[in-house]
């Protein structure tokens, strides 16, 4: 920590200087104020948050102008179907947050009288939101001075002081500095000012020190090793799992069921499947005896903690309809307005492939 406590005695002149230059190139965001100007509405703030989660600004921008053209606010949200926000979702991934921004907006309704509480105390209590998100949050929207360290920020923070430690080790020792620079004068603007810093001239490779407008105070450029950091730990490798999807058609419908609330894309409407998840393959048995075609191809889909195959079985529906799993027939025509996640959208694209080639021949 001694490099740390040595440099922050020019924290106010990384504050000051950022801010300087945050005020001439913050990205306009579409939940952002600009530079200087009053918070934001604290709804957008903390919609945005939640969906910029392990997701890039990129991804983000057109699911948050959705929501807010639909929801524009807590209590609209708190009164959607479940169905209709998980559908909504679709395609942004990891769709626990779906299901938690659903039970926060409930409690923010019931329990709060329709505002968010302002410090990052009292927001990290609520479903969704971790330490970071609660700072970012109580920062950007209620002003908290406040330390918030998202992957850029952690970047940006290695470099700056030069913190050799591997991460995630690093972490304690990011946040004493990055809490170290922020400022009690716009610590949400700071915070913003840091993302964009990381998520420009900051890069993880190719970092452009020679156009930052904090070269001066930067330990890493100065001593030529900016690219180096921050060091990681040795990843290990994620498990191969795989699984089989069911495709059963009928006159135009194909067979989706919900998946349970709990555990993989929990909540979202889905092909029917094997049983697959983090921890193991899928057994391979359909939900039903009958003769069963595979589908050409196969879906790779990259989860936070390994990888799926997923393989595509196919078959007409039965003629004693009880014999088909829990779920609903969904037109061919509509599937889009499903909300199926990515993986299942894939699956889906391969057996309607296969099944329009089998119309040509
Ligand atoms: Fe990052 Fe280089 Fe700026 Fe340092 S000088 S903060 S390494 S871009």
């Amino acid at each position: 920590m001694a490099v740390v406590q040595q440099r922050t005695q020019y924290s106010g002149d990384i504050a000051s200087t950022l801010l300087a230059y945050y005020d001439r190139h913050a990205r306009d965001l579409p939940w952002r104020a600009p530079p200087g100007m009053p918070p934001p509405d604290p709804y957008r703030v903390w919609l945005s948050e939640i969906m910029l989660q392990q997701t890039t600004v990129a991804a983000v921008i057109a699911y948050f102008e959705k929501f807010i053209a639909r929801w524009p606010d807590f209590a609209a949200l708190a009164s959607a179907d479940d169905a209709d926000v998980m559908a909504a979702w679709a395609g942004l991934g990891y769709y626990s947050r779906a299901r938690n921004l659903i039970k926060c907006v409930r409690v923010v309704v019931t329990e709060y009288g329709g505002e968010l509480p302002e410090t990052s105390v009292e927001l990290a209590k609520l479903p969704g939101i971790g330490p970071y998100t609660a700072a970012a949050i109580a920062a950007i929207a209620f002003g908290e001075r406040v330390a918030v360290v998202d992957a850029n920020v952690e970047r940006v923070t290695a470099r700056l002081f030069a913190i050799e430690t591997p991460l995630p080790a690093a972490k304690p020792e990011i946040r004493v500095a990055v809490d170290a620079i922020t400022p009690a004068d716009r610590p949400g603007d700071f915070a913003q000012a840091m993302m964009d810093l990381g998520a420009s001239l900051c890069s993880v490779r190719n970092p452009q020190c020679l156009i930052c407008p904090l070269q001066l105070h930067c330990a890493a450029q100065k001593a030529g090793m900016a690219e180096t950091l921050p060091r990681k730990a040795a990843k290990k490798s994620k498990p191969d799992r795989a699984g089989t999807a069911f495709w059963i058609e009928h006159n135009e419908h194909v067979w989706l069921t919900c998946r349970p609330d709990h555990g993989m894309l929990g909540g979202m409407r889905s092909l029917p499947d094997d049983g697959w998840n983090a921890r193991a393959d899928g057994d391979s048995q359909p939900p039903f005896a009958a003769d069963w075609v595979s589908v050409a191809g196969e879906v790779v889909h990259v989860f936070t903690h390994f990888r799926l195959t997923l393989r595509l079985a196919a078959t007409a529906a039965p003629v004693d309809e009880s014999r088909l799993p829990p779920g609903e027939w969904w037109p061919l025509k509509s599937l889009d307005s499903a909300g199926l996640p990515t993986l299942f959208s894939k699956a889906a694209k391969l057996a309607i492939r296969a099944r329009s080639k089998n119309l040509e021949e």
